[in-house]
């Protein structure tokens, strides 16, 4: 049972030093009890009290982690029923089915799909994280065939589907490195099932027909000394389960009801034969609480409005999507080529950049840090002023790349153009569009 605040509390040093971030130790107790605040914050905890704290530091949704190195897929970890709580920790995994009844051709057009199928959006790559090798033929040897076909032709994590603990232990023979997810323990095979993920230290996915038998069979599982686990309540229709997926998203964390804290795998494609249909419950699930989303293929159409929608859901409300400062080429620039500023919130960034692109005109673009603020936010916050761009124009760099003096601040800062001739000496300030849809035909009458 995890433990209350007060109980956490009598662990703590008690010296009320805040160098956790709390004000006092109770405070802190109160948020580890209540999963807000991670134990390791707290750098004087004796390891006494660390191992007896360990439960009740641990999220309310264990995390379990599938897969190795870059790869490696890592879920679970919530905290909050809602995002605007706090936020949402780690995105759910995107997984494609490939299976063992499938011809060649198609697993490797599928394969093919799994690894080509990827985006950039705000500097990052979005894309599918598993592949799901499902056993439909009972037959060990041709499953073992394509796990390893799988493993050798992708680099994404792997989950292994079959109820017949031979059939996963052909499949963990050649892909047991990967640390592939074992889907799925049952009522029947736990025990079995059970020794294969612990002799092979791989998650574990448990599967039941009902939230309470799934709780029964994680309880059994933890007490056979499995600890990593990805649940399925059995739940083929949409409405089940959703409800499903709130009930244990909301045992787990208001009631800290430890059989159920774990993330959860859904199937969409079990839920309908309609590709455009299983791309909306898959929608449902990306937001409401899905750790891993079986899909039964990969189409652009579909996977890229997941991603993103996943990009969106997953992101910190408190900290805004932010790009790294510093001077961006676009469209590779020279000595004479216009230099542009602006300030280091993502969207702007995107955005100028994209009208720069846009325009042709092999440009400089310096981004000024501003803490993930846009340039009106900062510029009023004081973070894109005279004061705080000069330093960064001076010490980026950029006079070492142009030969003219010439610096294209935002139309939205025009207010600093006086105060920037005066730090940066030597500088003609120009005051660029307040719209970024301006930029192209701005800079195409530009001239060094
Ligand atoms: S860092 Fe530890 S000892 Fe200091 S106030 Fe926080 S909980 Fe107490």
């Amino acid at each position: 049972m995890a433990l209350t605040g007060i109980e956490i509390f009598k662990l703590l040093p008690k010296t009320n030093c805040k160098e956790c971030g709390d004000p006092t130790c109770l405070a802190f107790a109160m948020k580890l009890a209540a999963g807000k605040a991670e134990l390791s914050l707290c750098p004087y905890v004796s390891e006494e009290a660390k191992a007896k704290l360990s439960e009740a530091a641990a999220p309310p949704i264990l995390p379990v982690t599938i897969g190795v190195g870059e790869r490696a897929l890592k879920v679970g970890g919530e905290t909050v029923m809602f995002r605007h709580e706090k936020r949402f920790e780690n995105p759910p995994g995107l997984a494609l089915l490939v299976s063992d009844t499938m011809s060649d051709a198609e697993i490797d057009r599928r394969l093919e799909k799994f690894n080509k199928l990827q985006y950039e959006r705000i500097g990052l790559t979005l894309r599918g994280n598993l592949v799901a090798v499902r056993c439909d033929s009972g037959d060990a040897a041709k499953f073992e065939a394509v796990a390893g076909k799988v493993k050798k032709n992708t680099d994404g994590g792997i989950i292994l589907m079959s109820t017949n603990p031979d059939i996963l232990a052909a499949g963990l023979k050649v892909c047991a490195d990967r640390k592939p997810l074992l889907y799925a323990a049952t009522e029947e095979n736990s025990d079995k099932v059970a020794d294969l993920a612990k002799g092979s230290s791989c998650p574990l996915a448990a599967k039941a027909s009902s939230v309470e038998k799934l709780a029964e069979l994680t309880a059994k599982l933890t007490s056979a000394g499995v600890k990593d686990m990805v649940i399925d309540s059995g739940s083929r229709t949409l409405r089940q389960a959703f409800e499903d997926q709130l009930i244990i998203r909301s045992t787990a964390l208001t009631k800290k009801f430890r059989p159920l804290g774990f993330p959860t795998i859904v199937f969409p494609g079990e839920m309908t034969d309609d590709p455009m249909k299983e791309a909306v419950i898959a929608s449902i699930f990306v937001a409401k609480y899905g750790g891993i989303i079986v899909l039964s293929d990969f189409q652009g159409e579909s996977l890229f409005p997941l991603l993103v929608e996943r990009l969106n859901i997953y992101t910190d409300p408190q900290r805004p999507l932010a790009t790294k400062e510093g001077i961006y080429e676009i469209g590779s620039p020279n000595e004479n080529s216009p230099v542009l500023i602006t300030s280091n919130f993502s969207l702007t960034y995107f955005i100028v950049s994209g009208e720069i692109e846009t325009s042709r005109v092999p440009s400089w673009l310096l981004v000024k840090d501003t803490e993930g603020l846009s340039v009106v936010t900062a510029w009023a916050a004081g973070k894109f002023v005279a004061d705080a761009i000069a330093p960064f124009v001076k010490k980026c760099g950029i006079a070492d790349k142009v030969k003219h003096r010439k610096l294209v601040i935002p139309g939205a800062a025009a207010a600093e153009s006086g105060g920037l001739e005066e730090e940066l000496s030597g500088w003609e300030i120009q005051v660029g569009p307040r719209e970024g849809s301006h930029i192209p035909a701005y800079l195409k009458t530009w001239k060094p």
